[in-house]
């Protein structure tokens, strides 16, 4: 039977540490689904319809890789599409609690779902998707941490940004 695995997360926006994680997932299942999820502890900077199409655009050269959002709980969306497997991302121990924590948690709600932790490449052991948007906020540059098809769109929400809060006078 095709192995289907799900990668979660809020993707705020997609960087290469992701990328990394997506690649090697999906020489390793059948189908790989991307899920953009909300999560409520964090204030987004791209909208659920920009982190999809980022996504999209960055995956479109992987042809077992699909891209959807969705809303409730993950292992609710497992079940709905029949995937048996989670993968997870490992950075540093400090990562660990919390994704045994939610892998538990996971396999609690749906019994048929494994979480599978793929320890990060060594060059992304340091990327996060709050890490490029400091850096892309104070004008750094940040071709090195995410896909290059993503690098405008990027550069044009910090200058919007930016420019909203000069106009309220935030700045
Ligand atoms: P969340 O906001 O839900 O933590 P993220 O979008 O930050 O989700 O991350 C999604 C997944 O990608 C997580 O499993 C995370 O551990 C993994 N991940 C993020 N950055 C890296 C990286 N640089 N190397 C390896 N895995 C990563």
């Amino acid at each position: 039977m095709a192995k289907t695995a799900v990668c979660p997360g809020s993707f705020d926006p997609v960087t290469q540490g992701h990328m990394d994680i997506i690649r090697r997932a999906s020489s390793l299942f059948d189908n790989v689904i991307v899920v953009v999820m909300t999560n409520t502890a964090k204030q987004a900077m791209f909208t659920k319809e920009e982190r999809v199409e980022f996504l999209k655009r960055a995956t479109a050269g992987l042809g077992n890789v699909k891209v959807e959002y969705y809303d409730g709980l993950l292992a609710d969306y497992t079940k709905l599409k029949g995937a048996s497997v989670i993968v997870k991302g490992l950075r540093a121990l400090s990562d660990f609690e919390y994704e045994f924590q939610m892998a538990l948690t996971n396999r609690k709600i749906n019994p048929k779902v494994e979480t599978v932790f793929l320890t990060t490449t060594a060059e992304y052991m340091y990327l996060s998707s709050s890490l490029v948007k400091q850096v892309a906020r104070l004008g750094g540059d940040v071709s090195d941490f995410v896909p290059e098809c993503i690098i405008d769109d990027i550069t044009k929400k910090v200058k919007h940004t930016n420019a909203d809060k000069a106009a309220s006078g935030k700045m």
